[in-house]
This record gives C-alpha cells, structure tokens and sequence, in this order.
C-alpha cells in the first residue's frame, strides 16, 4: 500500500481516533496567532527571506543572517538541499521519512539506504552525502553523541532534518556542532503547531544557504512574508515553548509504555512510537477496524512496525491503547 492508498481507506473509514499523520494537536502558542492578526504587509519578499527573520533564526542557533535562509516548510528546506546535492551518492538509514522518497523520486535521483540496527541505530561507514533526520520519524530516537561524530567522520555532506529538535526528552547532539559541513533543516511546524503556515529555515553554510535561495526563487519564489514577520516578532517564546510541547509529548511516551503492549524503543525526541507488531498491514486494518488509525510500517521501510503519532490528550490516547492492545497485541 502507498501513501495515498493508506490515505483513502482511513478518510473512507472515518476513525474515532487519528493516530496517523504527524500533525499536531497541541494549540498554536497565542502571542505567533496575536502577531499574526496584526499582519497587514502581504507584499514580496527576497527569496532568502525577510532580514528580520534571518536575524531571528541566526539568533537560536548562534550563526549570523548570512547562513539561514527562510523556506516555505522544512519540506521545501529538503528539496532544496536534496537538488543540490542530486549528483552525489545520497544515504538515508532506514526506516526513512517517506518525504525523503517522494522527493528523490520527482527530481529522478537515487537514494541509498544505510540499515538500522539496535536501537535503531545505523552504522555509518560508507562516503557520501547523508540525509538524517533526529529525533527521528518514525522511531523517535536520538543519536547518541559517539554515533553523531561517526557520522561526520564518514560524511562528504549532512542534511540534518531538525524539524524535531525541539521536542526532546534525551539529550540531542545535531551534526552541525561536530562539523561544517552541515546543512539543518528547520521548521516551525511542530514545536509552533502551525504546518499549514509553511515556514521554516535551512541553516547552514553560506554557499548552501545561496543555493537553497535559488531553490525557492525558481520555485515558491519568496516564503510567506506575513509568517516570516511574525515569527520573527515572536522568536524570544521559543524557550519556553521548546519546554512546554517536550513535557507534554515525553508524558504522552511514558503513557503509551505502561499502556500499549507492544515493543519499542525508547522515543528520545518527536512525537512518534515505532513498535513491532508482526505484521504492519494487517495491525493497521485491525486498528481500523476498531476506530483507530495509524501508519503502516511498510511506508517507512520497515513492514514489522507501525507508527503511531502521538497527537490526541492522554484520555483519549489511552482509550487508543486499550483498541491497539486488542487489534495488534492479540488482548485488551
Ligand atoms: N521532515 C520530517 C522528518 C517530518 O516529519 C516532516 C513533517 N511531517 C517534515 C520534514 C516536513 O515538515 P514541514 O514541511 O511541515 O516543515
């Protein structure tokens, strides 16, 4: 089953429960819908992004404006980065963010695989130019340090998705400290629960960073202005927001290991479990068939799993739970 297919049979079967695409449920902080309200400047922009914007992210991760660039979405930040780096060997451990995939497949460039192993934890021993994403989906763990500097030594480039990085409840290394020869994807989607407002921002070195303004003027042209104001009115919340969505994410993880009795590893970061359930498709009819939707593990490289977004308040999880028990795990 694809993407879409998986889709369909969820919206035809209407569940109680929408444990399926990572889209979160926790409510927009009000200070970013506030200074949204007061938008009223919807003209262009330059295609890397408004300056204060720049100036803003360049703050949170200490660089200067000159090597962030604005992009309407992580999504846009990873075709970008994955254009430019189309002629290089391109690695992914597996299981992937099936968006890596899609990408790869529309501009025709290939993408290799490096397996997983304990804890989820790939061996990185081949060159070239890495796409890796911690706190990872579909799994949700973190790379321990020792393996993040693996990485480095081995990579030509790294693509860091850190669209998770602010939701964490292990301690995070991103590849970036470790070496320059990194490009981070960011976005506000999920730690501002806004993935319909499109914005985030690849940083990065500056000549990457060129290339990523490039991507959007030959594409989105300009990332949406009024968003780019107002997060960059709001930046100084991000502290405290980071804080705020990791408690509420990491109790809805402690909930699903003493509820769920399914195996899986430790989430470190994001808001996603990974269990081993056997048989992927057939835990995900079973599920729906009790009201409860979830992804096919198959969607991520690994058909043994599902994944479960952890984005409904703890009652209504439980309640999940107590279904998945019963269609995936052979009791209540
Ligand atoms: N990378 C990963 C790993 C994701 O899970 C997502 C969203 N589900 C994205 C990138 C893209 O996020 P956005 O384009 O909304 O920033």
């Amino acid at each position: 089953m694809d993407f879409a297919s998986v889709l369909e049979r969820i919206r035809a079967s209407g569940p109680r429960h929408r444990l399926d695409i990572g889209d979160p449920d926790l409510p927009p902080p009000p200070e970013l819908l506030e200074a949204l309200g007061r938008a009223r400047d919807f003209r262009y922009g330059p295609p890397e992004g408004l300056p204060e914007f720049r100036e803003a992210v360049a703050e949170v991760f200490g660089v200067e404006p000159g090597e962030v660039a604005a992009v309407a979405g992580g999504r846009l930040g990873l075709a970008a980065l994955m254009w430019k780096f189309r002629r290089e060997r391109l690695l992914t451990p597996r299981p992937f963010y099936p968006g890596y995939l899609e990408i790869a497949e529309v501009f025709g460039i290939g993408l290799g695989f490096v397996e997983a192993g304990v804890g989820w934890l790939p061996s990185f021993s081949e060159r070239g130019v890495y796409v890796v994403n911690y706190p990872n989906n579909p799994t949700g763990v973190v790379l321990p340090r020792a393996k993040v500097r693996e990485l480095v030594d081995v990579a030509s480039f790294v693509i860091s998705d850190e669209i998770y990085r602010d939701i964490v409840f292990a301690e995070f290394t991103s590849p970036a400290e470790l070496s320059s020869s990194v490009a981070v994807v960011y976005s506000f989607s999920k730690v501002f629960s806004i993935p319909g407002l499109r914005i985030g921002a690849v940083v990065g070195p500056r000549e990457v960073v060129k290339e990523v303004a490039k991507f959007n003027k030959a594409t989105v042209n300009v990332p949406p202005t009024p968003v780019q104001r107002a997060v960059a009115e709001v930046i100084h919340i991000l502290p405290r927001r980071r804080a705020e969505v990791s408690r509420a994410y990491a109790e809805r993880a402690r909930l699903a290991a003493e509820t769920l009795k399914l195996k899986f590893v430790e989430p470190g970061g994001a808001f996603y479990i990974f269990p081993e359930v056997g048989d992927g498709d057939r835990c995900f009819e079973e599920a729906l068939k009790r009201g409860v939707s979830v992804l096919p593990g198959g969607l991520y490289g690994s058909k043994s799993h599902v994944r479960i977004a952890l984005v409904e308040e703890a009652p209504r999880l439980a309640e999940a739970f107590k279904a998945l028990n019963e269609a995936c795990a052979g009791g209540p």
